[in-house]
């Protein structure tokens, strides 16, 4: 078992082209499984490619709402892949409405309709294969869980959740999990939901090589940094730190079924 499991990293992107070797030694050395993300085809296959012959690294393979704005979602090439069993998840996927604001209205419509249209391929992708969703949703909640209520036979997790606690409580009902980055070391926005959260639905992530935890704010983050995530939920709750690292552990283990 690993001492800390980071759920959502891109350490298939190329801000580790130079060193990352070195960024898996130091996960191993203290501990550190992940799962890295793709957020269109080309970054899909290379978690894939990163993902396999490695212990403790796994795939997530997905496309983005806004990453790569021209890709058309291909339902049988994403099948391929993710039938590998180190393909873990299906995502990033979901919706995001934050950046429409600079299109006009026609264009924005157009947009969420593509939104949504691949958000709701990638589900049905995920219930064929029976693999949970890595969902990314921002300033779309209400949208995204209507969709998910009506289409997902299958569970997964809110990453970077950045809404509310009335808004928690809604995916937590419907069987969806909650992570959080390192934000919550430096914004007291998420308090009240880290607190709330039910320990079984909490996990942790970095979404490196963004929003780095402190004290790490303005360098490139990495997984093992997860520990300064998963010291300041334990702070937030009152807990153990030894013991919630095992409990986010043993959730992520549980609904990404990683062995
Ligand atoms: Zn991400």
């Amino acid at each position: 078992m690993p001492r800390y499991i980071d759920i959502h990293s891109h350490l298939n992107f190329p801000e580790y082209d130079a060193d990352r070797a070195e960024v898996l030694a130091r996960m191993r050395d203290l501990g550190v499984w992940t799962i890295t993300v793709g957020t269109d085809l080309p970054t899909s296959q290379s978690a894939l490619a990163l993902a396999k012959g490695q212990e403790g690294i796994f795939a997530a393979i997905g496309l983005h709402p806004h990453d790569n704005m021209d890709e058309i979602f291909d339902y049988e090439v994403y099948k391929k892949i993710a039938l590998d069993p180190k393909v873990v998840a299906i995502g990033e996927c979901g919706l995001d409405y934050s950046r429409l604001k600079e299109f006009d209205n026609e264009k924005r419509n157009q947009l969420v309709q593509r939104q949504k249209q691949i958000f709701s391929q990638q589900i049905a992708l995920a219930n064929e294969l029976g693999k949970p969703l890595m969902l990314h949703i921002r300033d779309a909640y209400e949208d995204a869980y209507e969709i998910l209520k009506a289409e997902a036979k299958v569970k997964g997790d809110v990453h970077f959740f950045a809404g509310n606690w009335e808004i928690a409580q809604k995916f937590i009902e419907l069987g969806f999990t909650l992570s959080f980055t390192g934000v919550i070391t430096f914004a007291r926005n998420y308090d009240e939901v880290v607190k709330n959260m039910p320990s079984d639905m909490i996990l942790s992530e970095t979404d490196c090589p963004f929003v780095s935890p402190v004290p790490y704010r303005g360098k490139r983050n990495e997984p093992t940094y997860v520990s300064n995530v998963v010291k300041k939920i334990a702070d937030i709750r009152g807990e153990d730190e030894e013991k919630m690292a095992q409990i986010l552990v043993k959730n992520a283990i549980r609904v990404f079924s990683l062995s």
